[in-house]
């Protein structure tokens, strides 16, 4: 059986080409895919938009209804990055509702990977940089149908997983980890169950030792059900906002690390892309497709 992706085309909310945010790494992402032989009919899965119910989960109520009725106050939207229109709305369900996809279709074949999600700076009172915490909302999803116990967010994104933190702090059957750089985004952090701050430049061999110690000891916590894997490429040399100084051959050896170890003891991987920033938006999608190209030797 392929390797299962969950794709939506209006995962891509169209903005500028010029946009601080390069929303056309999603189409670029598929086609790279394609190119790889990633995306025939048997790969492909197309979520539905999450409902207000799920992200009611992880979200207050009301800035759930904000952004579902496209109603969001200007402040919130500043903190977001950019207007929540109806395309952004749609995109923001349709992500979240591909992310329990994901892991769903993990949970039946062990590895599946979502082409976009991991966006961990949603806190649950609102957006922030990211409009709804796809990882959180998955995770309340699967407690709350009982598909799940114990799951483990693995959040090796450049920035650190304050929004996953602070929505699952209380919540004893998730543990968050993530580690990420010390002198990025957020400067306020809200703590994770675990978490490792890396010095600018760390580069790949420190990277990949650091990421090698602490696996066993993530394995030790609990008999986890799932993994959510954040795999943002914005721990690359070449990112705009990264500044770990991985390469490509670093970033493939991360995503081997995770994956096999998770998979070798027979625990569900569910992928998201998570962050990554560069204006050669073509060499991002590469990077992004770097996942799936790993994954699919686990599926
Ligand atoms: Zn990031």
């Amino acid at each position: 059986m392929p390797l299962q992706i969950v794709h939506h085309p209006d995962y891509d909310a169209g903005f500028a080409v010029n946009h601080r945010f390069p929303m056309s790494k999603y189409k670029l992402l598929m086609e790279a895919l394609g190119a790889r032989g990633l995306t025939g009919p048997a790969a492909l899965n197309v979520p539905e938009p999450a409902p207000a119910s799920w992200l009611k989960l992880a979200h207050d109520a009301g800035y759930v209804d904000q952004v579902l009725g496209c109603e969001v106050p200007e402040k919130i939207e500043r903190d977001i990055g950019f207007p929540v229109s109806p395309r952004v709305s749609l995109r923001a369900q349709l992500a979240t509702g591909g992310t329990v996809l994901a892991a769903r279709l993990a949970l039946l074949d062990g590895i599946a990977c979502n082409t976009a999600g991991g966006s961990h700076h949603a806190l649950r009172a609102q957006g922030a940089f990211c409009t709804f915490n796809d990882v959180a909302v998955a995770s309340l999803v699967l407690l709350a149908e009982a598909a799940a116990r114990n799951i483990l967010i693995v959040d090796l994104d450049v920035h650190q997983g304050d929004g996953t933190a602070d929505i699952l702090g209380d919540e004893r059957r998730v543990s968050t980890f993530s580690m990420h750089g010390d002198r990025n985004y957020p400067t306020r952090k809200i703590a994770s169950d675990l978490d490792i701050a890396l010095p600018d430049g760390t580069g790949d061999a420190a990277y990949l030792e650091r990421l090698g110690g602490i696996l066993p000891e993530l394995t030790a916590r609990a008999r986890w059900d799932i993994v959510f894997y954040n795999a943002g490429v914005d721990v690359h040399a070449e990112d705009r906002l990264g500044r770990l100084s991985l390469s490509d051959e670093g970033l493939r050896a991360r995503d081997d690390m995770v994956i096999r170890h998770f998979r070798a003891l027979g625990i569900p991987v569910c992928g998201v892309i998570g962050g990554g920033y560069s204006t050669d938006v073509a060499a991002l999608a590469a990077r992004h497709a770097i996942l799936f190209e790993v994954a699919e030797g686990f599926a």
